[in-house]
C-alpha cells in the first residue's frame, strides 16, 4: 500500500510545477502538478490530495476563486492549502489567510523551505483531526472547523487572530512573550514588528467583549490566558 501523502500543486508556470513536483516526488510525498483550476478540479474529482500548492496568479480562474470553491465544498472544507503568492504582495497573503489558507509560501521560495512548510501543515491538520476541541473557561474553540464560541456566541475572526488565540488557548495559564507569539503565530515575516501582537490582541479582547478579560497583559512581557476564566 502507498502511504505517502498525495500533494497537488496547481501552478500555470511550467517550470515552477514541475520543480515542486520533482522536489515532493523525490521527498516521501506523491505529487501531481495542474496548469489550471479546470485541470485541478478533474484531479480532485480522481483523488482527493492530503494538501493543495495553490498559485494566486492563474490563467482564467485564480487561486482565490478556487480557494473559495475548496472552502464551499463539503468535501474539501478542511484540505488543507498551501498559498503560492507572487513576491511582495502582501495584499495577496492577508487575503489568502483570512480567505481560509493554512499557509502561504512567497515565491521565489527554496524548495527546502517549501517542503517544511509542507511537513508543517499537514502536522498541524493531524492534530487538529485528533483534538479538534479547546477549552478555556466559557471560550470553546473547534480547531478542525475553525469555529469559536466565546459564551455559545460564535465569533468571527481573522487568520492571525484565531491562530493567535489558538496558541493562548494551548498554553493555558502559561505567560507567551510578544516574541515568542510573533515567532509562532507569524513566525518567517520577520518585517513584523512586536506592535503587532498588541493590535491583534486589543481586536481579540473587542470581540470576545465580556470575556476579554481573560486574556491578561503581563508587563513588559507579553500575554496569557486562563485566570479569572
Ligand atoms: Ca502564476
Amino acid at each position: 500500500m502507498d502511504t505517502r501523502k498525495l500533494i497537488y500543486c496547481v501552478e500555470d508556470e511550467k517550470n515552477i510545477r514541475e520543480l515542486v513536483v520533482y522536489a515532493l516526488n523525490s521527498s516521501d510525498f506523491k505529487a501531481e502538478g495542474f496548469e489550471d483550476g479546470e485541470a485541478f478540479r478533474e484531479g480532485i474529482k480522481k483523488a482527493l490530495p492530503d494538501l493543495v500548492l495553490l498559485d494566486i496568479m492563474l490563467p482564467g480562474e485564480d487561486g482565490m476563486a478556487i480557494l473559495a470553491e475548496l472552502r464551499r465544498n463539503k468535501e474539501t472544507r478542511q484540505l488543507p492549502v498551501i498559498l503560492l503568492t507572487a513576491k511582495g504582495s502582501e495584499f495577496d497573503k492577508v487575503q489568502g489567510l483570512d480567505a481560509g489558507a493554512d499557509d502561504y509560501v512567497a515565491k521565489p521560495f527554496g524548495v527546502m523551505e517549501l517542503l517544511s512548510r509542507v511537513r508543517a501543515v499537514l502536522r498541524r491538520s493531524r492534530l487538529d483531526r485528533e483534538q479538534p476541541m479547546l477549552q478555556v473557561g466559557k471560550i470553546l474553540m473547534n480547531q478542525e472547523e475553525r469555529r469559536v464560541l466565546a459564551d455559545g456566541r460564535e465569533l468571527q475572526l481573522t487568520f492571525k487572530e484565531f491562530e493567535l488565540l489558538r496558541f493562548l488557548m494551548e498554553n493555558e495559564n502559561m505567560v507567551l512573550s510578544r516574541d515568542k507569539l510573533l515567532d509562532i503565530v507569524w513566525g518567517y515575516d520577520s518585517e513584523v514588528e512586536t506592535r503587532t501582537v498588541d493590535v491583534h490582541i486589543r481586536s481579540l479582547r473587542q470581540k470576545l467583549g465580556d470575556l476579554g478579560e481573560v486574556i491578561e497583559t503581563i508587563r513588559n512581557v507579553g500575554y496569557r490566558i486562563g485566570r479569572g476564566a
